[in-house]
């Protein structure tokens, strides 16, 4: 083994380690945009993928010797072009078939079986340079090294920069270059064994199609996902949390978070009508008002319909969300522009963080999250932080919270309301008729004695008037109140509820 074909071997191992840990990466995250509960998806992706790679290392052991070269190369072409093209297959295995998860796990097993033949291979190729000693904790050593690399780059740079589908795409050329070098470096050793052409060819197959696929990539992405949605995709954006995609069909928008409709405008003023006015109508000073999550606006633009408002709060996690609200026309003219309103101040932190931090009390305090089907989501809906939203709230002040439906996910509705009266809040519970989404709940939670009357609206409203309001609090026999436990963060039990009655578990 020649002094640089050693060396050359010690970079491939490095950068084949940083493509490794994102494929695994990318096949976790995409599948928990599909299919949500990343607990679930990272945990099969890693375990299968690990499972995959001890089989790739056990059969290592059937490679001879003289074909250790050879093999190695092959193994890097077809991982590039496996690796390459993992998210488009992912996509179309979405969008196109009802085997996502059969796919998804199939793919993770064949990418994780190449990846478990690289140490070997190549540490009994470096083990002709030295010891077996010093080929072991090099190769090891530089795996391990790049696996820290890739799980810097990929949530700060690759995902939020390059998005999935290239992400993949250009770890795969990393991978098919990489076989491309083995060739070269080893071009001797590979002409006697008359493997340099037919190998060298593959290789640039491979790299020449992937290169075709990064550079049609974006065309390619956006007919995969308008096929994924029923009208025409106006803006499409992957944020460090999400993937954003705003339709719109004639003047009728509609916001998706990783494929979950948030809102369609058609209906949306009877959600957000019945979110914010009960609300402010009971609450005892409306000059403050926090809002946690209504990244579109819509929460802020009904809450601004008060002259008394002189502050707002808006707590949203992803800076894409309000970015796009603040910016886009068909958005800031639905929501009236109210993210760039003077009273509205926009914080994009964590809700559950600022709710730990923050101490100057509020009238009125309004959840607008997407439901919680996540663990990372399921928090912001517990007892936890309803006793911090509690701290927070002035004397009298109330607290309204989207919950979900209580008719399609029961469990969560009413556990939602359990979690409320267990942080010491008196509930008010009351639901809708919201077409785009169904029969949808809510829960209206104050200090002791909340009395819920609410004699006239004190602002144009088109949906809710005092008569609609009190026919809100009745549920028939199959939303009525069941014994279901409160979501506590030491016992998470809501995205368990909500995946149950969604029936997506696995
Ligand atoms: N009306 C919607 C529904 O019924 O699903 C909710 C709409 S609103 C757009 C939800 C917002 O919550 C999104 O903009 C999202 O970025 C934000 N969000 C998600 N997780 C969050 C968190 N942990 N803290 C604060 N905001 C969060």
């Amino acid at each position: 083994m020649p002094r640089l074909g050693a060396l050359f071997l010690l970079v491939a191992i490095f950068s084949a380690a940083v493509c490794a840990i994102v494929y695994q990466l990318l096949i976790g995250s995409v599948s928990s945009y599909f299919l949500g509960n990343s607990v679930e998806q990272f945990s099969l992706t890693i375990g299968f993928f690990l499972a995959a790679m001890g089989l790739g290392s056990w059969l290592s052991r059937f490679v001879a010797d003289h074909l250790l070269l050879t093999r190695l190369a092959q193994l890097e072409i077809w991982l590039g072009l496996l690796g390459g093209v993992s998210v488009g297959v992912l996509y179309v295995l979405y969008g196109y078939t009802d085997h996502f998860r059969v796919g998804m796990l199939a793919l993770s097993t064949a990418i994780g079986a190449l990846i478990g033949l690289e140490v070997p291979l190549i540490t009994r190729l470096l083990r002709g340079h030295g010891t077996l000693r010093a080929a072991l904790s090099n190769v090891l050593s530089l795996d391990y090294l790049g696996a820290l690399l890739a799980s810097l780059l990929f949530p700060y740079i690759l995902l939020p920069f390059l998005g999935s589908l290239h992400t993949a795409l250009v770890a795969g050329l990393v991978n098919a270059v990489l076989g491309l070098g083995v060739v070269l470096a080893f071009k001797g050793a590979l002409l006697e064994q008359r493997t340099f052409r037919s190998l060298g060819a593959q290789a640039l197959v491979v790299i020449a199609a992937l290169g075709a696929l990064a550079w049609q990539g974006e065309e390619l992405r956006a007919r995969w996902e308008s096929d994924l949605y029923e009208d025409r995709i106006v803006h499409s954006e992957q944020s460090a949390y999400q993937q954003i995609v705003l339709t719109r069909r004639d003047e009728h928008l509609r916001l998706y978070l990783n494929g979950h409709l948030q809102f369609a405008s058609i209906d949306e003023h009877r959600y957000h009508e019945a979110l914010v006015h009960p609300a402010l109508a009971l609450a005892p000073s409306r000059e403050r008002v926090l809002i946690i999550g209504g990244g579109d606006g819509l929460t802020a633009r009904e809450v601004l319909k008060y002259e008394e408002v002189q502050h707002v709060d808006l707590v949203d996690l992803d800076p894409a969300v309000t970015r796009l609200a603040q910016r886009n026309i068909y958005l800031t003219r639905l929501n009236d522009n109210a993210l760039n309103r003077r009273q509205v101040r926009v914080i994009n932190e964590d809700g559950f963080v600022f709710l730990q931090r923050e101490h100057m009390p509020y009238g009125a305090i309004l959840i607008d999250l997407p439901d919680p089907r996540e663990e990372s989501l399921a928090k912001l809906y517990s007892v936890e932080a309803y006793r911090l939203c509690r701290k927070l709230l002035s004397p009298q002040g109330v607290l309204a919270t989207q919950a979900s439906s209580p008719y399609h996910v029961r469990e969560v509705y009413w556990s939602i309301a359990a979690a409320l009266e267990e942080a010491g809040f008196a509930v008010h519970s009351y639901h809708l008729h919201v077409p785009s989404f169904g029969e949808w709940g809510f829960h209206l939670a104050g200090s002791a004695g909340l009395d819920p009357t609410v004699d006239a609206f004190a602002v144009p409203t088109r949906y809710i008037d005092r008569q609609v309001w009190s026919a809100l609090a009745v549920f028939d026999g199959d939303m009525a109140r069941l014994p279901v436990q409160a979501n506590r963060l030491d016992r998470p039990v809501l995205a368990r509820y909500y995946r149950q009655g969604m029936g997506t578990q696995f």
